[in-house]
């Protein structure tokens, strides 16, 4: 079964080099009492994470669905302490798990969790004209996908790198006529990516802990 050894490989490679503390396994354990107990991001893919918004030198980080905060507080630590983490979710309860979360791992304080649906939050940004976005990452209800990329697209400069979790689906991304909305929404933020000039972007596929999937790398020219 080779799905059993990309796991084995996904936890020989954490434990080498991720580096994930007590806060981070806490916050992801802690997802059992979230509303999508399996939904955050691997170690390693956190650790992806925190390393692209360093190579970014990000200070200004955008996320768009918080869960329990286990990929916040990677992208947070990543910031650093004169950084900030903006990060929106829609349910109440999941945004209640995620701070404590934060404040266990010793970064609340940079970390501003927004609770409504994301595009409101968003738009509530834009409106309110503040500082760009460095990392945007986008990890919300999948359907919304290319709405969160314009939103993206008006809250960062050129530089920005903006990520988009999710677009295989163990291979589901394939199916032109899938009637599922979350592989619908992947489909369609792949054709505005496509269709933007001022976007340069790759995927990366990934195996492991969670199965099949993978994660759009796009930077702003
Ligand atoms: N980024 C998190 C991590 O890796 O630790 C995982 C996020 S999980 C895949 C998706 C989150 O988006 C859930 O917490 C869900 O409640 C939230 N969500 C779903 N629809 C949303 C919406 N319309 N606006 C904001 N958040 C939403």
């Amino acid at each position: 079964d080779p799905s059993a050894t990309w796991a084995e490989v996904d936890d020989y490679f954490a434990a080498a080099l991720a580096g994930e503390d007590d806060a981070l396994v806490h916050a992801a354990e802690s997802a059992a009492a979230t509303t999508m107990p399996e939904a955050a991001v691997t170690a390693n893919q956190g650790a992806f994470l925190a390393l692209l918004a360093r190579v970014a030198g990000a200070r200004r980080v955008l996320e768009f669905g918080t869960l329990a905060g286990y990929s916040t507080i990677w992208l947070a630590r990543a910031v650093g302490e004169q950084g900030h983490v903006v990060t929106l979710e829609l349910e109440e309860r999941n945004a209640a798990v995620a701070r404590q979360n934060l404040v266990r791992a010793g970064v609340a304080e940079r970390v501003e969790v927004r609770v409504g649906p994301a595009a409101d939050s968003g738009r509530a940004l834009v409106e309110a004209g503040v500082e760009p976005f460095d990392l945007v990452f986008i990890d919300a209800d999948k359907p919304s996908n290319p709405l969160y990329l314009a939103a993206a697209l008006e809250l960062t400069r050129p530089g920005a790198v903006i990520v988009v979790d999710n677009v295989v689906r163990g291979g589901a991304v394939l199916d032109a006529d899938s009637d599922d909305p979350r592989v619908q929404g992947v489909r369609a933020v792949v054709d505005a990516i496509a269709a933007n000039d001022g976007l340069e972007a790759t995927t990366l596929q990934t195996v492991g802990g969670k199965g099949w999937d993978g994660m759009i790398v796009a930077r702003r020219r």
